[in-house]
């Protein structure tokens, strides 16, 4: 390079610069728990070179307009189609499912034919794992692909598994065996598992990531290795699938990406100052924070339990409660206005972040509970669908860093309960070893996303990868 730009005049050096620049393409799937990874991952690649267009969906692009993503400079973000018009109100699943893989399939298609005519083509396209027809997509236009899971590892195997027959869940069953995971309870596996009529088109696209995954040059996980090692042993002795994780923003973890403190997207709009200055009144490790993510929502009796649960507790409580619609007692934003507050949203990495937060009630969701491990925050679990039991069971039972809630046999989780392990973790003996359960994590985590940890290494790994094709 150093030759060339004494030689070439200032066009030429810029077009053989361009060219010799790596760029890949990046397609998430348009749900937070799904872009906030894959936009996290082209921060790193963008800061180790690369150059990244993120295809995001139009109102993806237009939230990520809002607030861009730090570091994001060189990301250039193109719109793409779920064939979801302005206004319009999402359909059922399946419809929408069928709907997103016609419309990204050719929306898709006709941006990777545009950026093959630049000066800089795209030579990867890295979609995520629940899209895997994006990777015929790429193909056929020439490109090389990488899966990218943003679930647990543990849980891809218990997918990889379950869709080819050998995991089967006999009627009134206790235990379940999936090597090389530890026994599992019926009440571990992902829901899909135990009831896959349950929701047919959801358990269809969960199995699908398996589909193909073996033809893609390049498997990446949002996990790392240390907190998976038996399941990633085992996984990566038969394919080129890689941690990368977490994916949480730099500054939370390694502070080696100065700008990079905010993930940069939020389809729902944080009531940020509220939740700071809040939390900025209360004691260090004093508050419990209460969120169940994006899409899960609890039924009214359920809520009303941990409303009462939150208040038996004593603690004071931070909690997202996304649709006021869901059903709170009377009154009860009034009677506990002293110890609680309620928000819609919150910015939840600088809340898991401050000091006055003591434990995350938490639904385990993949990037609540790596966030939490990552920030060192002990957890009380209280799972309800898709991969949260089987994230719970890791919480508690693995890595111990947190309780598990007990369910009824109502199906309920009771006031008591609830408060009882609020309690525990607050101010029990075992609170006291799972903080320093949640700190050794947290150490663990940040050690691998740091020079010479072992997903930076991966990372790495990958970039080379993509540079010698
Ligand atoms: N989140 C947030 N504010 C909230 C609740 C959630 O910023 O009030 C973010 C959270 O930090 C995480 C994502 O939304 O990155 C939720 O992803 P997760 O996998 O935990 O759950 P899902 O929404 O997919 O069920």
């Amino acid at each position: 390079m150093g030759d060339v730009a004494v030689v070439a005049g200032g066009d030429i050096l810029q077009e053989k610069m361009e060219k010799e620049i790596n760029h890949v393409l990046v397609v998430p799937f348009p749900l937070q728990g799904h872009i906030n990874p894959l936009v996290q991952f082209s921060k790193r690649l963008v800061s180790k070179g690369l150059k990244v267009t993120l295809a995001v969906t139009k109102y993806t692009a237009k939230s990520m307009q809002d607030r861009p993503p730090a570091t994001s400079s060189s990301i250039s973000v193109e719109p793409i189609s779920d064939g979801i018009q302005e206004g319009e109100i999402i359909p059922d699943e399946e419809t929408y499912l069928d709907r997103i893989k016609v419309n990204v399939s050719k929306t898709l298609t006709d941006l990777i034919i545009r950026l093959n005519q630049s000066s800089c083509p795209p030579k990867f396209l890295i979609y995520d794992s629940i899209m895997p027809w994006a990777l015929d997509v790429g193909q056929k236009l020439g490109l090389r692909g990488a899966s990218f899971f943003t679930q647990a590892y543990s849980v891809n195997a218990i997918y990889y598994h379950f869709r080819r027959g050998e995991i089967k869940v006999p009627a009134n069953s206790e235990n379940v065996t999936v090597p090389p995971l530890p026994t599992l309870s019926v009440n571990d596996l992902p829901s899909f598992i135990c009831d896959p009529n349950s929701d047919p088109a959801l358990v269809d696209l969960l199995l699908s990531q398996f589909s193909n995954f073996q033809e893609a040059d390049w498997v990446l996980n949002n996990s790392f290795d240390q907190l998976e090692s038996e399941v990633v042993n085992w996984m990566s002795s038969q394919w080129r699938i890689k941690n990368i994780g977490p994916t949480v923003p730099s500054m939370f973890l390694d502070k080696r990406l100065e700008d990079d403190k905010d993930y940069g997207l939020s389809l729902f709009k944080p009531d940020a100052d509220t939740c700071l200055t809040w939390l900025d009144s209360k004691q260090p490790g004093s508050v419990v924070y209460v969120s169940f993510g994006s899409l899960a929502s609890l039924e009214g009796e359920q809520m009303i339990e941990l409303a009462r649960g939150l208040q038996m507790s004593g603690s004071h409580f931070l909690w997202v409660v996304r649709d006021l619609e869901w059903k709170l007692p009377a009154s009860f934003i009034e009677e506990t206005s002293d110890k609680g507050l309620v928000v819609s949203w919150s910015p939840q990495l600088e809340v898991l972040a401050h000091k006055s937060v003591g434990c995350f009630m938490t639904h385990c969701g993949w990037n609540s509970t790596l966030e939490a491990l990552s920030l060192g925050v002990p957890m009380v679990a209280m799972p309800q669908w898709t991969d949260q039991p089987t994230n719970a069971k890791f919480v508690a039972d693995v890595w111990k860093v947190g309780i598990r809630v007990k369910v009824n046999e109502g199906g309920m989780v009771s006031r008591e309960e609830i408060s009882e392990c609020i309690k525990e973790i607050m101010e029990g003996e075992k609170g006291t070893e799972i903080r320093k359960n949640s700190e050794k994590w947290r150490d663990l985590a940040r050690n691998a996303v740091d020079e010479g940890g072992s997903s930076d290494k991966n990372i790495d790994e990958f970039i080379a990868f993509v540079a010698s094709n």
